[in-house]
């Protein structure tokens, strides 16, 4: 028998959605040699997936009817709310896999869960939690939630994409939930550096002489992480190291520094607020993992 008669099917996917992020995906996925379709609401942004051999599809419905699972990849589940949701591509998706891979709440990522559950629309949640230019790499790091059997049934296409894929469960709305707890270090984090720039700036310190100094920070973080982690688990906050006494005293120092110069020192105010308000209710021995107690907090 010739060998390409013993070769599985070829595997196919639809990916609607076509910014960056969108394209990078199809992207991977053609060069795996996987059937794509594709679809974006603004046409003309599939021209140079289609010269590499991607399927144009002329409506939402057409691209959803081609393959057994669709991808879809758009800016928020509102976006991705008003293409599954038209009749007709509601109607073609009957029997068939969506893979969200679009960012939002992890509530929305349930509400949309029950939809497709009502509509017969086998669902899975997903996050994308690396930029563009690792997808198709062994760096893109993939989160997915939903029924573990259709997780599996669809991985070999999903694995396409490169990096690492993880199944965190089966509630539907755990993969934004750790996207959404993700971010928040990201953005948090950047928002800080951008002020670290700021005051460095008016200091007469370039951005790039503070970078590699910077970095050094960045390098001691994983094992913090790791510690406070072990501690907010058990509970445990007494300070071993750094009280929120200490903290508080020196975020003042960057408020002050900021203030001096007129920049504008929210940020660094909200951590010296909270540190402060952990004092005042008695846990002035305590590490600054105590917030994460006191944050979560009801009332
Ligand atoms: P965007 O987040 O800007 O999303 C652009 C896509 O959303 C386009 O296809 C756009 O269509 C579509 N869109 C926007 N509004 C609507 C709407 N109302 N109806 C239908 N489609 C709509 O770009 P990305 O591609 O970068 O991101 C896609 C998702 O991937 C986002 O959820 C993002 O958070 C996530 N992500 C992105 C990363 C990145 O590095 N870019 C990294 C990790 C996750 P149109 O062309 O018609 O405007």
């Amino acid at each position: 028998m010739p060998a390409h008669t013993e070769r599985t099917p070829q595997a196919a996917v639809t990916v609607i959605g076509l910014g960056p992020m969108g394209r990078a995906l199809v992207s991977a996925f053609l060069d795996a040699g996987v059937t794509t379709t594709v679809w974006n609401r603004t046409p003309g942004r599939d021209q140079e997936l289609v010269a590499r051999g991607a399927v144009s599809a002329r409506s939402a419905e057409e691209a959803v009817t081609a393959s057994e699972l669709t991808v879809v990849c758009v800016v928020n589940y509102d976006a991705s709310d008003s293409v599954l949701q038209r009749p007709e591509v509601t109607t073609a998706l009957k029997g068939r896999t969506v893979v969200n891979l679009s960012a939002d709440t992890p509530g929305r990522a349930r509400e949309a869960g029950a939809w497709a559950a009502e509509h017969g629309i086998r669902y899975l949640d997903g996050a994308i939690m690396t930029p563009t230019t690792t997808i198709g790499t062994p760096h893109g790091v993939f989160i997915h939630s939903g029924p573990k059997e259709l997780y599996l049934e669809h991985k070999p296409v999903l694995d396409a994409l490169g990096g690492t894929h993880t199944h965190l469960g089966e509630d539907i709305g755990r993969a934004a939930a750790y996207d959404i707890a993700l971010l928040d270090i990201w953005w948090t984090s950047m928002t800080g550096y951008m002020h670290a720039l700021a005051i460095a700036r008016a200091e007469g310190i370039s951005a790039q002489e503070l970078a590699p100094f910077a970095k050094g920070i960045g390098e001691i973080l994983p094992p913090s992480f790791e510690e406070a982690a072990v501690e907010v688990d058990n509970g445990t906050y007494a300070a071993t190291v750094n009280p929120l006494t200490s903290a508080a005293s020196t975020m003042a120092h960057i408020v002050h520094t900021s203030e001096a110069h007129g920049i504008d020192a929210s940020l660094i105010r909200a951590a010296e607020g909270l540190a402060r308000r952990a004092i005042g209710l008695g846990h002035s021995g305590d590490e600054l993992t105590r917030l994460a107690e006191l944050m979560g907090r009801r009332g």
